[in-house]
């Protein structure tokens, strides 16, 4: 089981490239799995969602991927993700809109099941956070392993047979007879105050959460002509 978990893309080439390129040197043979929420928020959702279905095994939908297609609310979202959601429509592709209408809200494989938000209700766009929310969503799924996106915060959370519940750092064993929920962060707009790229790694029984570097001035200076809100421009630079 090799397998690099990438989420919350959110239009930006460079970091979804920058990763693209550290998981083909860190596990050149893992399949790449995608939790969600190519588009939104970014100056480039047709190239993104171009390069994802090309090199994703499975891909499946997040709430500003729903909201582009007019399959969920937005007047839930923030000023600001509501203004990238309309300006998003405006710059897509038919196909591309296509290739995020085929996603589905949940995907199982090897035990391991993936969802942009939560077990619980996936279309409804619950956040995970607390312990309460997790010891909730253990008992909506069977597989030993949940990997969610949506908080754009990654984390480790182990959960012993006892019922006991733990967060791990970045890096931890897979135990058998243990079941874990693992945020794998966000590709293209961190908000855990380190700005790099962040995705997962699982392979050989292990888990790992990445940081690789990209051009943040670049995916910014684009941002910028195409008149995209300058709150979304400056919190890239601070992962927040
Ligand atoms: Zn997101």
């Amino acid at each position: 089981m090799r397998y690099a978990v990438i989420s919350d893309v959110h239009a930006n080439i460079e970091a979804l490239e920058a990763a693209l390129r550290d998981i083909r040197k860190q596990a050149p043979e893992a399949e790449i799995l995608f939790l969600g929420d190519a588009v939104g928020y970014g100056p480039e959702p047709n190239e993104c969602v171009s390069l994802l279905r090309d090199t994703c095994r499975i891909l499946i939908a997040g709430n500003h991927d729903w909201g582009v297609l007019g399959l969920t609310n937005i007047e839930y979202f923030n000023e600001y993700a509501r203004a990238a959601i309309h300006w998003t429509k405006d710059a897509m592709l038919y196909e591309n809109m296509e290739t995020l209408r085929a996603f589905p809200l949940t995907k199982s494989l090897d035990n391991i099941l993936l969802v942009h938000s939560t077990p619980i209700r996936p279309s409804e766009w619950n956040y995970l956070l607390t312990m309460h929310d997790a010891e909730a969503n253990f008992g909506h799924f069977r597989e030993g392993i949940c990997f969610v996106g949506h908080s754009h915060r990654p984390f480790i959370l182990e959960r012993l047979a006892s019922g006991e519940m733990r967060l791990l750092g970045d890096r931890a064993k897979i135990s058998k007879g243990r079941r874990y929920i693992i945020n794998a962060g966000s590709v293209g707009q961190p908000r855990d105050g380190d700005p790099r790229a962040c995705y997962a790694i699982i392979k050989d029984g292990r888990i790992e959460l990445m940081r690789v570097g990209y051009d943040i001035e670049k995916t910014q200076g684009k941002m910028r002509k195409a008149g995209l809100p300058v709150f979304l421009i400056e919190r890239l630079s601070e992962g927040r």
